[in-house]
This record gives C-alpha cells, structure tokens and sequence, in this order.
C-alpha cells in the first residue's frame, strides 16, 4: 500500500520560488567585477531567472544540455544555477583555476554548448576558445553592453551580452516538474593525478544536501542570518549555500573575485555578515590581516572551515582573539561536498584544554544522509577506537555512484560504497578524524604516519607560514617524513627551532628527519597542496643528504 500524502519531485526550482514566496525581501548583495556593490532579492532573482530561462531557450538549450559558467560567486551565477538546472539542463560550474588545457578538456569532455563567463575571463575564454569549437556555439559574458569586452572567438561561435540578453527576453515561464533524479550541475574534481573527472549531481540530491546543510548542528543558517560563501560557486557548487540559504530565507553575501584579508574584512563588516565557509589558506590571510591592522570583524558568529585541515591556530586564533566559533568539516566533490560536521555529543561536550582542541581538530560526525567507515587493505571494517586508521568509504544520498559518461554504481564497490581515497580513524563518539590521502600517506618501517597531523603542528610556529609534509625514500625504513616549509614574510626559519614543536606532540619517530625551506609550495586550483609535484621533486632528498 502506498502513502497518501502529496507526492511532489524534489526540485532545485522549488528553493527559489519558495524564497521568493516567504522571503521575499531577503537580500543577496554582491561585489561586482565593475567594483560596485549590487543589490537583489530573492523575489528578483526568481523572477530574472524565469526570464534567464527564456533566454536560454532563445540559445537553443533543452532539457539534459550542459551550460557552463566560469565564473565568481554573484547574482547574476546564481540567476544561472537556478534558471539552467531549473529547465532541466545541467549547470556545468568550470573552475578557472585551471589550466586553459584542463579547461578545453572538460568543457568538451562535459559537451557545453555555451559558456556564460565573468569578464573578468576574457583572456581565459580567448586561449581556451579554439580548442572548444565544436561544441560550443556561444560565448555570453555576465555584464551589460558598457563592459563587453572586446575579443575575436573562432567563427560560428557567438559573442553575447548578459543583460541585452535579458532584455529582450520575457519572464513568462512556469517552472515544470520533472523526475527529481534528473541532473541538475556537474563539476569536475580538480584532477591533482590524471585528467579531472566530472560529478553529476542531481535535483534530488542537491536538495537533500541543502536540507542536510540546514540542520541544527551542521549549517544551520537561520532566517536573521548574513550568509557569506568564500568558496567559490565553481567550487562544488559553493558546498550548497546557494541552495540552503535561500531554503531558510537567509541573505547571501556574494565576494565577486577579491577574496584577500583586506576586501572579505570591509564586506563582512558594511554587509553585517554572520557566517562564512572557506578553505583554510582564505582564513590564514584573513586573520593575518586582522592581527596587522587592527580590525575587528563586528557581527561574524561563525566561520565553517573545510576542504583541507584546518590549522589548530585559526581555532584558537578566532576564538580566543576575535570570538567568532570555528567549526570544521570535510567533504568531497563526489559528495556534494558535505559528509562530516564537528559538532559536540553528549558524551564529549565537556571537554576542555587540549583534550577539546584534539576533539576540534577532527573532521566530525557524519550527518543524517551519509553513511561513513573505515576499513583495512583487506577491505575489513575496523574499530572506531580513534587510533586505527583506514580507508574511509562513504554512500548515502548525495554521494556519486558513478562519475560523468559512466554507468550507474561503478564508482562503488559490491556493497554501495565509494572509497574516497582519504585515510582515517573514527573514534567511539563517531567523530572522524583524516589523516592522510591514501596516496600521501608516510610508510615508515611498516607503520602509518599522518602527514596532516605534522603538517598541522608545523603551521603552529611563529616562523611558518605554509607547510608540506611528503615521503621521502630512507634505506633503512623505506619512507621518512621530509618536511617543507615557506617562511612568513619578513621571518627566517631556522630547522631545530622547528623540529622542536614536535617535542611531546608526537612519538620521537614521527617527527621529519629533515627541513627544507622553500619559498612557495605549489598549489591545485582548489587551493590544495600539490603533493605529488612535491614528491617528484624532494623524494631523494634524504639519499642525497646521506
Ligand atoms: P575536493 O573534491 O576538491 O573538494 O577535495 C576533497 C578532498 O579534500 C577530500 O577527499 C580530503 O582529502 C580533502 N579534505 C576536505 N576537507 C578536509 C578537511 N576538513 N580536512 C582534511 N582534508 C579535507
């Protein structure tokens, strides 16, 4: 026997029209490419993208069509996530951070036929253009036809104004149900081995994510909050705030592209901002902007850092110095992103001194939705005793099944899950804890050592700006841990003073047998460090010191 209750699809369209409906004056306020601040609702935005989508029918996209965009978080890339994914086609969000090849890769491997672009990427869309022709017939740049930038495209491919565009189109259109399953976006991982691989997310589970994002010990964005995503709306679909904000009629705060200390200070401060997401190196530059001039950040309650480690000194930094609450978590592309969340349980919430800071530092809970364990080579689940790590595996709502062009499941294994190529404990609160990836991880005479732990406590001394911690060959134990290290500007970094924050930190054999400075670590376009480039070129290290 079925239920009898209304059996409506889960769709992305249903977020925006519901804030329109119930927060309507909620605002979204970006910083434009031009500089200026722009102001708009979600009462306008659902009504711009019901027009955007008769633009886009205008440019001959139907249902299943892939529709790229490279570009900043703003209003006129969120009037492009709901209209496109909202007519049934696929938002393909590109990551400029890439390199023009990569790009021409994956927006020919995705098959876009128009690309929507901030014009900041002139130049970008210039060098990648040859090279995407056959399938892309337009090029749209996101800004009236005062900014239109001035650049040749290969003929038979379209140079076009956003908002010409817009007015010449109307805003007669219903959104249509469809089955919730449909694709919605697609975003590629950011390839740091091999070419990058595209996830395909859908309707229904981009929903479930923005429910997910909402709940109480996770996001919980509010009605009365300023939201304001750092990460990038290229960057896994700016770990659902476009979606869970308006969800709960919460403003969205859009960055534009000047991302530095001094620019996310004066926006959070003029636009009342109350919660902020973002990798750790934008906090590092933030805070150190804070602590050299003086400001003070006046209505941020809280800052969700993820997407690598975050640093015992921002936890303790923003805590301490500023009062703002800094909550840690971890995903992936291919899951949406959002799988952990660090929030306290009954049985951990009193801790205090380093027993809480130790609890901080893990990755955290899983939420209701995604399932997680760890298991061993063997493929055996092992003990959540916070001490024996293993291959994390996840599967749940939002987590892929397969990647873009594959079949349904065969990205899991025989029982459903998907190996995320990250190590990790979990321990008996169920807070997990990465370690390492899978690939970075240091074999030391037969035994695991976490690089994220080394590389944590290296970014505790005052000297240290950024840290890297790789396998070095080692004849007797096969891998050692080999240290690197950039300075902070205007300090010099002498090796013992470093090598003695390990002291009682870590066991003696875990400390790095060496210390290289270098002057900048290289970076993946997500803002991750490039171990394997790091590797290549430091594994010898230890041999040729002898
Ligand atoms: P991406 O798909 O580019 O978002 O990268 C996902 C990977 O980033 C994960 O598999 C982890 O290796 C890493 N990562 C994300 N969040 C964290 C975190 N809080 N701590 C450590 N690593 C993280």
């Amino acid at each position: 026997m079925l239920g009898l209750m209304q059996d409506k699809p889960l769709m992305i369209s249903s977020i925006i029209t519901h804030a329109a409906r119930h927060h309507a004056r909620a605002e979204v306020v970006s910083k434009t490419v031009e500089g200026a601040i722009h102001r708009s609702t979600y009462g306008e935005i659902e009504r711009r993208a019901r027009r955007l989508v008769r633009v886009l029918q205008r440019l001959d996209i139907g249902p299943s069509d892939r529709v790229a965009t490279l570009a900043w978080n703003g209003f006129r890339h969120l009037e492009l996530y709901y209209a496109i994914s909202g007519m049934g086609a696929v938002c393909h969000t590109i990551n400029p951070r890439l390199s023009a090849d990569d790009i021409a890769f994956i927006a020919n491997d995705a098959g876009d036929q128009v690309i929507f672009a901030d014009t900041t990427f002139a130049p970008l869309i210039a060098a990648v253009a040859p090279a995407v022709r056959a399938s892309v017939r337009a090029v749209v740049f996101m800004t009236e036809r005062a900014h239109m930038p001035d650049i040749a495209l290969p003929e038979g491919m379209d140079l076009l104004c956003y908002e010409e565009l817009m007015a010449a189109a109307d805003e007669d259109f219903a959104w249509p149900a469809f089955d919730e399953r449909t694709a919605a976006s697609l975003c590629y991982t950011s390839g740091t081995t091999g070419r990058p691989k595209g996830v395909l997310y859908s309707h229904r589970s981009t929903l479930l994510h923005a429910y997910a994002l909402n709940m109480p010990d996770v996001f919980a964005l509010r009605a009365v909050d300023r939201v304001l995503p750092v990460v990038p709306m290229f960057h896994v679909n700016a770990w659902g705030t476009p979606y869970a904000a308006p969800m709960v009629g919460a403003s969205l705060i859009m960055p534009g592209r000047h991302l530095d200390g001094a620019s996310l200070t004066q926006l959070m401060n003029e636009e009342r901002v109350t919660i902020s997401a973002g990798v750790p190196t934008v906090w590092l530059g933030l805070l150190a902007h804070l602590r050299a001039s003086g400001q003070r950040l006046e209505t941020v309650e809280r800052f969700v850092i993820g997407g690598s480690a975050c640093p015992r000194l921002l936890f303790e930094a923003f805590d301490k110095e500023y009062g703002i609450r800094v909550d840690h978590a971890w995903g992936m592309s291919e899951l949406s992103p959002l799988g952990t969340y660090n929030t306290p349980t009954p049985g951990n919430q009193n801790l205090t001194g380093e027993a809480l800071m130790r609890r901080r530092e893990k990755q955290g809970r899983s939420l209701f939705g995604v399932d997680i364990r760890i298991i061993d080579d063997a493929g055996r689940e092992l003990p959540w005793d916070g001490a024996t790590s293993g291959h994390l595996q996840a599967r749940g709502y939002w987590v892929c099944s397969s990647y873009f062009g594959g079949t349904p499941g065969d990205a899991l294994d025989a029982e459903g899950w998907f190996s995320t190529g990250d190590v990790a404990t979990i321990d008996a609160e169920g807070n997990m804890e990465i370690t390492d990836r899978s690939k970075d991880v240091i074999k030391s005479g037969g035994e695991w050592i976490s690089s994220i732990q080394l590389e944590n406590i290296a970014v505790s001394h005052p000297d240290v700006a950024e840290a890297a911690i790789i396998a070095a060959t080692h004849p007797k134990w096969d891998e050692r841990p080999l240290l690197l290290v950039v300075a902070r500007q205007g300090r010099t970094i002498d090796r013992d003073s470093v090598l003695r924050v390990y002291e009682g930190r870590v066991a003696k054999w875990w400390v790095p047998d060496d210390v290289v400075v270098v002057d900048e670590l290289p970076h993946t376009a997500t803002g991750k460090i490039q171990k394997l480039a790091l590797r290549e070129a430091w594994r010898g290290h230890l041999l040729a010191k002898g």
